[in-house]
Formats: structure tokens, C-alpha cells, sequence
């Protein structure tokens, strides 16, 4: 196999590890990185459960054949942990020394927010060669378009919520659907729109209830049959059980609820998802061996985009607001 980079130390072995929350696609970012970084005759291990696995030495060598007929699994054969030692600089130092121990000279780590703070540290303290690869189904991630599991996470969504509308319009009901996203409303806003929500309550907007009581007694008025709000996790008037009885209470309306919850986690990825974790992958180990470091790698308008890991938390990626605001008009 050719060589296709040229760094400027040469790297002879390198590390992947996913860490945090799983999300679909990323075993297409694992077996990009292993196949890639083994084409340019570099060896790879595989460190299982993420940071914890670091700390404990859980270490196989992967070669082409231990990331055969992956690509369409969800979840991480790499398993993955939430490691509170690593928050420790005692614990971070752990963890280096056996990167030490172990000749890796530099590594790849899939994960969200938490994931890239603990490797700035570790890039930081120990001037260890880094590379944050955006996992997420929450796509709230500064510096790439979209993060690796969120297109499949709004797929699994969208299916659910078409099942509902289905019922829903059978017996002339509302519908409260809580979906995921954390402290950010993508997985909402894209699920609502997918599906024809008539409202989206996301965390980036004020949640007016008042108003959302108002637009359903008239929706009433106007011939609606069904009417579907859909809520992210992290909506400051609630959660979806709280703004049903903030709902009831003005309309005297019932609402059934429905929280999507892991569902939205799990899954055969996308083929979007897999080919954004295999182009995150390749891209990653070409930023290594370019000797590029402390940085997540992500796709910015179909081009690869090299972020400063303290950026993709500290800076904040917009919604679009177009999408609220023409959701007005089709709810109609
Ligand atoms: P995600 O990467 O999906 O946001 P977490 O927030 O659980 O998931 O973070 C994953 C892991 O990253 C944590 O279990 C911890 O080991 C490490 N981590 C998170 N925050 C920090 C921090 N401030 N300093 C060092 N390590 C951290």
C-alpha cells in the first residue's frame, strides 16, 4: 500500500478510543481509521471503553480484519465508559504513561463535549498528540456541520413520531413527543420539521405556552386533527410530562405523552452517518500525520475543517433560524 501523507515525525502507531454517549456511526469512523492508518503503514490498538480503558490498559492491536462487517453496526465495538478519574490530573497522568508505555505517538478520540475537554487537557499537560472526531447524536458541536449519529438519531425519531401522527389522527388526539438533544434543540427542530409538527419547542427559543395554547384551540376551530408538539430534552418550561400540565391547565385539553428516549441512540447507522464517520476517520489520521494536534476534525460545507478542541464547546453553533420561523407558515 502507497504512502499517502508524509508527516513530519513520522508516526509508527496511533490510538483510537470512543468515549462519552455511543452514537450511530461511529464503528464507520473506527474501521476509517484503522484501515487508513494501517495503509500508510502505521499500526493502530484499539483502547476499549474509552478513557477508563486507557487508565486500565485495556489495549488490543486492530488490523483490516478485526473492523470487518462494522460498518453497519451501531453503538462501538470499541465500547465505551464515563471515567470521573480522568478529571483528575493524577488520573491524566495515569493515562499517559501508558500511552508512553505503549510507543503511541499519537490518538484519535470519537466522542462529544466531555470527550474533546479531557483530551485538551491531555494535549495540554503532556503534549500529547490529539485528535477529536465529533460523536454525537446531539450534533451540538461547534466546527462541523454535523456530528457522527445525529442524521440517524433523526431518522429513528422520525419514524416514531410518523407511527404516532398515525394514531393520533385515528382518534383526533394531541401529542406531546419528548425527543433527545441535551441542552440543544437539532434532534427537535429536524424531527419536527421531518414529520409536520405544528409545534417545536427547543431551548435555543422561548417556549411561550400561553400562545401554544392559543394556536391549538384554534387549530381546533380550523379542522385539525391531530396536533403534535414535539420537545427537546432540554426546553426551559419542562420537560414534555410538565408542559402537558401547563397545557392542560389552560385548555383543559388531554395530551398524550411520549418520550423517545435510547431508542434515538441505537440503530444500523445512516448512509449519511457512515460515510460522515469514514471521511472524519480518514481526514483525522491524515491531520495526525500532518502533525496537527489538539484539534476535532470536521466537515464544514463538504470540506474537512480543523477546529481548536476549547472552540467546539466555548463557541456556540447556531440553529437555523429560518426553520422555526417557516414553521409558522406550514403548521398552518
Ligand atoms: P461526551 O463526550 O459524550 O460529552 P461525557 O461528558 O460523559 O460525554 O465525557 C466523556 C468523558 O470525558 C468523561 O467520562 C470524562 O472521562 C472525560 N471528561 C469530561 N469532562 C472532562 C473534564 N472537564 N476534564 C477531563 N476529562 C473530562
Amino acid at each position: 500500500m502507497p504512502y499517502i501523507y508524509i508527516s513530519i515525525k513520522m508516526m509508527k502507531k496511533i490510538g483510537v478510543l470512543t468515549s462519552g454517549g455511543d452514537a450511530p456511526g461511529m464503528n464507520a469512523c473506527i474501521r476509517s481509521i484503522v484501515r487508513t492508518a494501517i495503509s500508510n503503514n502505521i499500526k493502530v490498538i484499539g483502547i476499549q471503553r474509552g478513557y477508563q480503558g486507557l487508565l486500565e490498559k485495556d489495549f488490543i492491536e486492530m488490523g483490516p480484519r478485526s473492523v470487518s462487517n462494522i460498518i453497519q453496526r451501531g453503538g462501538t465495538i470499541l465500547k465505551t465508559s464515563r471515567c470521573e478519574d480522568f478529571k483528575r490530573w493524577d488520573g491524566r497522568e495515569k493515562a499517559v504513561n501508558r500511552l508512553k508505555e505503549m510507543n503511541i505517538d499519537g490518538i484519535v478520540v470519537i466522542g462529544g463535549d466531555g470527550t474533546f475537554h479531557g483530551a485538551k487537557k491531555i494535549s495540554e499537560e503532556w503534549e500529547v498528540k490529539i485528535i477529536g472526531v465529533p460523536g454525537t447524536i446531539d450534533n451540538d458541536i461547534y466546527g462541523t456541520d454535523y456530528t457522527v449519529g445525529f442524521d440517524t438519531a433523526v431518522n429513528t425519531a422520525v419514524e416514531a413520531v410518523d407511527k404516532i401522527r398515525d394514531t393520533a389522527g385515528s382518534h383526533d388526539r394531541q401529542f406531546i413527543i419528548e425527543v433527545m438533544g441535551r441542552h440543544a434543540g437539532f434532534i427537535a427542530l429536524e424531527v419536527g420539521m421531518s414529520c409536520g409538527a405544528e409545534e417545536i419547542l427547543i431551548p435555543e427559543r422561548k417556549t411561550l405556552i400561553k400562545k401554544i395554547a392559543q394556536r391549538i384551540m384554534e387549530g381546533k376551530i380550523s379542522g385539525k386533527t391531530s396536533y403534535i408538539i414535539i420537545v427537546g430534552e432540554g426546553d426551559e418550561e419542562g420537560d414534555a410530562f410538565e408542559i402537558s400540565h401547563k397545557l392542560n391547565r389552560i385548555t383543559g385539553l388531554e395530551f398524550k405523552i411520549c418520550v423517545l428516549g435510547h431508542i434515538q441512540r441505537g440503530g444500523s447507522p445512516s448512509a449519511i452517518d457512515r460515510i460522515l464517520g469514514t471521511k472524519l476517520g480518514i481526514w483525522a489520521v491524515e491531520s495526525l500525520l500532518k502533525g496537527e494536534t489538539g484539534k476535532m476534525i470536521g466537515e464544514v460545507d463538504s470540506k474537512p475543517h480543523l477546529t481548536p478542541l476549547e472552540d467546539t464547546w466555548e463557541k456556540k453553533k447556531s440553529i437555523d433560524d429560518r426553520l422555526m420561523d417557516w414553521l409558522k407558515i406550514l403548521s398552518l
